[in-house]
C-alpha cells in the first residue's frame, strides 16, 4: 500500500551570509591606497509557497533537509559577494507550518501564500563600507551571519468545505463519489493513496468541495488507527456531516451511539488552527436506506435525532435516494459560512512573533554568573555574530557600536563592577568601565596589514572603547584555535 503522507518534519537551513572583505587598494606608484574590500552577499532564505501543482507532502518525506545557498564572500577591488538566492519550496494549498513544539507558525491558504521558514544570514560589510572619517582605513571587515536553521513540521489540512465523518464503511467515500461531478479531481487529492476522498459538488448555483474523513474510530483523537492524520482535515471545513451506517450488523452499534462516539473523538481533538470544532454546523445522513432493515431503523431513529436538534436526511448512495436534499442542505450551510466570512482572499495567518525590540536592548542581572550581566537585543546580538574576535580592531569597532547604543552607560547605571562578566549572545566579556581607564594604551594588533598602522590613527574616543571592552573568556571556553565558544559550551 502506498504511504499516507500529509505530515512531514523538515530541517530547514537558510544560507549563511558571506564575510566582508578587508583589503587595501594596490596601485602603481601609490603603495597605500584606500580600503577596497567588498561586502559579503546575503544568504538565501528558505521560503515555503503554495503551489497548486504540488499535492502530497510525499516529496518532503524523502527529502527532509532543505538548504538555501550561502552568500559569497566580498573581495578586493570593491567586488561584492553574490547573494545566495532564496530557495522557494512549493507546498500544497492548505499547508500548516508548525514549530517543533507544535505551535502554529503559518497557515498557507491560497495560491501564492508564502512564509519565510528560515531567514538567511546577512552578508558582512567589507572594509570599504566600514570606512568613515574617524576610521579611514579599517583593517577588518564584518563576518557574515549564520542563516537560521530549524526543524519545522508541515501538516496538510484539507480546504474542503464539507467534511464527511463517521465510522469506517458508513459510506463516506461512496457519498463523495456519487455527489461529485468532477471525479478526476479526486485522483489529485493528497490522500488518494488510500481511496478517493475529495469531490467537487454542484448544487443549484453553489459549488463546493466535499472530503471524506476516514479513520474516525473510537480512540482516533489519541492517535488510534490513522485518526489524528485525518482529524486534522476537518479543521477548515465549514460543515460536518455525520454519515451513519444504518445497515451494520455489528453488535452494540446504532445510529445514535455512532454519532455520539464520533462526537466524543471530535471533542477530544485539539485543533492546531484557531477553530472550535464544536461551533461547526452538523448534518446527519442516515445511509443505506435501500436495505429494508436499514430504512426501518433510519425512520425509527430520525425522530429522536431531529428532536435532539439535528438536521437529518435519509439517503442511499446505492439508489441515490435523498441525495439531492442532502446536497442542497450542504450547499446552504456552505453559503451561510461563506457569507459570514470576510470576503476576499483567505487570511494568510502568520503568527511568528516578531522580535519586540523597540528599546533596542535590555540588560539583566546574569542568573548564572555572580556580578555578571546579560545584554539582550537583536542589534547587539547581531553585532556579536558579525565580529571577528581574532581581530582587535574588529573588537574595538564592536565596543564602539555598543557604547554608542548606550550599553556601556546602562551597565554603569546598573552598578556593574570592573571585571564584571557581560554576556551578549554566545560571547562573554570582562567589562572594564570607562572611569577605570587610567592607562589608555593603544592596543597592539591593528589588523593584519602593517601599512595601515602608519597612516591611520585610532580616534581617542574609540581607543577608550577598545580598552573598556575586551574579550575576557576563561581559558576553558576558548576553542582549540582560540576562537570564542558559546556560553552554552561552558555548562
Ligand atoms: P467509508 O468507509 O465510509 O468510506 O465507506 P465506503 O463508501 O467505502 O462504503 C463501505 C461499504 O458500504 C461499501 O461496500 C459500499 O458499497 C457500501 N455502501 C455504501 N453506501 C451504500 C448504500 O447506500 N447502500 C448499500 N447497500 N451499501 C452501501
Ligand atoms: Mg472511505
Amino acid at each position: 500500500m502506498a504511504r499516507f503522507v500529509d505530515r512531514a518534519t523538515l530541517h530547514v537551513q537558510a544560507g549563511d551570509g558571506g564575510n566582508g572583505c578587508a583589503s587595501v587598494r594596490r596601485e602603481k606608484f601609490k603603495p597605500l591606497g584606500g580600503p577596497d574590500g567588498g561586502n559579503g552577499g546575503n544568504g538565501g532564505d528558505v521560503v515555503l509557497e503554495v503551489d497548486p501543482g504540488v499535492h502530497p507532502l510525499l516529496d518532503f518525506h524523502y527529502r527532509p533537509n532543505i538548504r538555501a545557498a550561502n552568500g559569497r564572500p566580498g573581495m578586493g577591488d570593491n567586488r561584492h559577494g553574490a547573494a545566495g538566492g532564496d530557495l522557494h519550496i512549493g507546498v500544497p494549498d492548505g499547508t500548516v507550518v508548525l514549530n517543533e513544539n507544535g505551535e502554529l507558525l503559518a497557515d498557507l491558504v491560497g495560491v501564492g501564500a508564502s512564509f519565510v521558514a528560515a531567514r538567511g544570514g546577512r552578508g558582512g560589510l567589507g572594509n570599504a563600507a566600514l570606512a568613515s572619517k574617524a576610521r579611514k582605513a579599517p583593517g577588518f571587515a564584518l563576518l557574515g551571519e549564520q542563516g537560521e536553521a530549524l526543524d519545522i513540521v508541515l501538516e496538510l489540512k484539507s480546504v474542503a468545505d464539507v467534511g464527511l465523518i463517521g465510522f469506517p464503511s458508513a459510506g463516506k467515500s461512496s457519498l463523495v463519489s456519487v455527489l461529485s461531478a468532477a471525479k478526476p479531481k479526486i485522483a489529485d487529492y493528497p490522500f488518494t493513496t488510500l481511496e478517493p476522498n475529495l469531490g467537487v459538488v454542484t448544487a443549484g448555483s453553489v459549488v463546493f468541495t466535499v472530503a471524506d474523513v476516514p479513520g474516525l474510530i473510537p480512540g482516533a483523537s489519541e492517535g488510534r488507527g490513522l485518526g489524528l492524520e485525518f482529524l486534522r482535515h476537518i479543521e477548515r471545513c465549514a460543515v460536518l456531516v455525520h454519515v451513519v451506517d444504518c445497515a451494520t450488523a455489528e453488535p452494540g452499534r446504532d445510529p445514535a451511539s455512532d454519532i455520539a462516539a464520533v462526537e466524543t473523538e471530535l471533542a477530544r481533538y485539539t485543533p492546531s488552527l484557531a477553530t472550535d470544532l464544536a461551533d461547526k454546523p452538523r448534518l446527519v445522513a442516515l445511509n443505506k436506506i435501500d436495505v429494508p432493515e436499514a430504512r426501518e431503523l433510519a425512520e425509527f431513529v430520525a425522530g429522536d435525532l431531529r428532536a435532539a436538534g439535528h438536521r437529518v436526511f435519509l439517503v442511499s448512495t446505492a439508489t441515490h435516494e435523498g441525495l439531492d436534499e442532502l446536497a442542497y442542505a450542504m450547499a446552504e450551510a456552505v453559503e451561510t459560512d461563506r457569507r459570514t466570512r470576510p470576503v476576499g482572499a483567505p487570511p494568510r495567518m502568520v503568527i511568528r512573533p516578531a522580535a519586540v525590540d523597540s528599546e533596542q536592548f535590555t540588560v539583566e542581572v546574569d542568573p548564572e554568573i555572580p556580578g555578571g550581566f546579560v545584554v539582550h537585543g537583536s542589534k547587539p546580538e547581531r553585532w556579536i555574530r558579525q565580529t571577528d574576535f581574532t581581530n582587535d580592531e574588529a573588537v574595538g569597532y564592536l565596543g564602539d557600536r555598543l557604547a554608542r547604543l548606550g550599553v556601556e552607560d546602562r551597565l554603569a547605571a546598573l552598578g556593574a563592577e570592573p571585571g564584571a562578566a557581560v554576556t551578549i549572545g554566545d560571547v562573554t566579556f570582562d567589562w572594564e568601565p570607562a572611569t577605570a581607564a587610567g592607562d589608555l594604551e593603544v592596543p597592539s594588533g591593528r589588523g593584519t596589514d602593517a601599512r595601515l598602522e602608519t597612516t591611520d590613527r585610532v580616534p581617542a574616543a574609540e581607543r577608550k572603547v577598545l580598552h573598556r571592552i575586551r574579550r575576557g573568556l576563561p581559558a576553558e571556553v576558548d576553542g582549540p584555535d582560540g576562537a570564542p565558544r558559546g556560553r552554552s559550551a561552558r555548562r
